[in-house]
């Protein structure tokens, strides 16, 4: 079943159930070589599951609930691993997460296993942040939606590795990175938006949040209305802040939360206007900025051959 996290909106089965996970990579036709995160109702649900060391619990203790997946190595039982190498992508290591909000918590609280979910949408295209971009993307191939608003994060855990003695830092996203960085006491570089494609993170591939119609980024204003008057203002244009350049809509998705919150939801309605290309400003890198502007990057790396 899909059903609402503060960030976006899951495809959720049973983790510890292959046969049930199996379902989510075929409904969203996902490779499996991309591994699920696992949801819980507590960090105490954690700690029956995978290994929390000093470091994982202070992060949960500040963050969770919360934007914030940690990866570590996973428990096993009787020689097996409790969560089965289809969640983890066979790697000995999980992303977990305690989300903030009351459906999806009362929801977890009810089971006794933890839930595997991955954004519930085609593979490759924009994270759902409504009950209806789920309807709209995977219409019967999910059985039940769980209708819980609109998310009020708006884009995607921020996932952080703590399987080594130095945190990495595996994809921007709705915890501010400078939260993370103060508590752990050490910064956690991301270098320049092209993560590799590696089994470190493997579903951080570049062709990801992509709508059909073209976007293109800027990293100024003076540019992107060049391009703009470049296409006769045949374009729709995304920006932090409003700005004078000819253009069929001009969406200001405004700072900090208000622009995570609003970014999937405007690159989908822009998708099915017939706007030729979407340009978008890029926002600074401070706070959720890093987030935003990641998936603005992958939304435009796609138009580059990589879908
Ligand atoms: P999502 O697409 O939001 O479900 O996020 C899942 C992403 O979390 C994957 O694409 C990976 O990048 C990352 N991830 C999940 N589990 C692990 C893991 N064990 N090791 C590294 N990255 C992981
Ligand atoms: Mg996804």
């Amino acid at each position: 079943m899909a059903f609402p996290t503060e960030t976006v909106y899951g495809l959720g089965a049973r983790a510890d159930r292959p046969e049930a996970v199996a379902k989510i990579f075929e409904a969203k036709r996902r490779p499996t070589f991309d591994p699920l995160i696992a949801h819980f109702p507590s960090a105490q649900a954690v700690r029956e599951w995978a290994q929390m060391d000093a470091r994982s619990e202070r992060l949960a203790q500040c963050f969770w609930p919360g934007p914030l997946t940690i990866v570590l190595p996973r428990l096993h039982r009787g020689g097996v691993p409790r969560i089965p190498d289809l969640v983890t992508s066979g790697l000995d290591t999980v992303g977990v997460r305690v989300p903030d909000q009351p459906l999806a918590l009362a929801l977890l609280s009810d089971l006794e296993f933890p839930v595997a979910a991955p954004s519930a949408n085609p593979f490759g295209y924009v994270s759902p942040t409504t009950a209806q971009h789920v309807r709209e993307g995977l219409g019967e191939k999910v059985d039940f939606v769980l209708d819980g608003g609109p998310c009020l994060v708006g884009v995607e855990s921020t996932i952080v590795d703590l399987t080594s003695k130095v945190a990495r830092l595996l994809r921007p996203g709705g915890l501010p990175r400078e939260a993370l960085e103060e508590q752990l006491g050490q910064s956690l570089p991301w270098d320049g938006f092209r993560p590799p494609v590696t089994t470190e993170a493997p579903g951080m591939l570049e062709s990801h949040y992509s709508p059909d119609v073209g976007v293109e980024v800027f990293e100024s204003a003076a540019e992107l209305t060049a391009r703009a008057h470049e296409l006769a203002g045949r374009c729709a244009i995304l920006s932090p802040e409003g700005l004078d350049a000819p253009c069929l809509e001009l969406v200001v998705l405004g700072q900090g939360t208000a622009m995570a919150v609003a970014l999937f939801a405007t690159l989908r309605r822009l998708d099915r206007m017939d706007t030729g290309k979407i340009l978008a400003l890029l926002p600074g890198t401070e706070g959720i900025g890093l987030a935003v502007r990641d998936r603005l990057f992958r939304a435009a790396r796609s138009r580059l051959g990589a879908r």
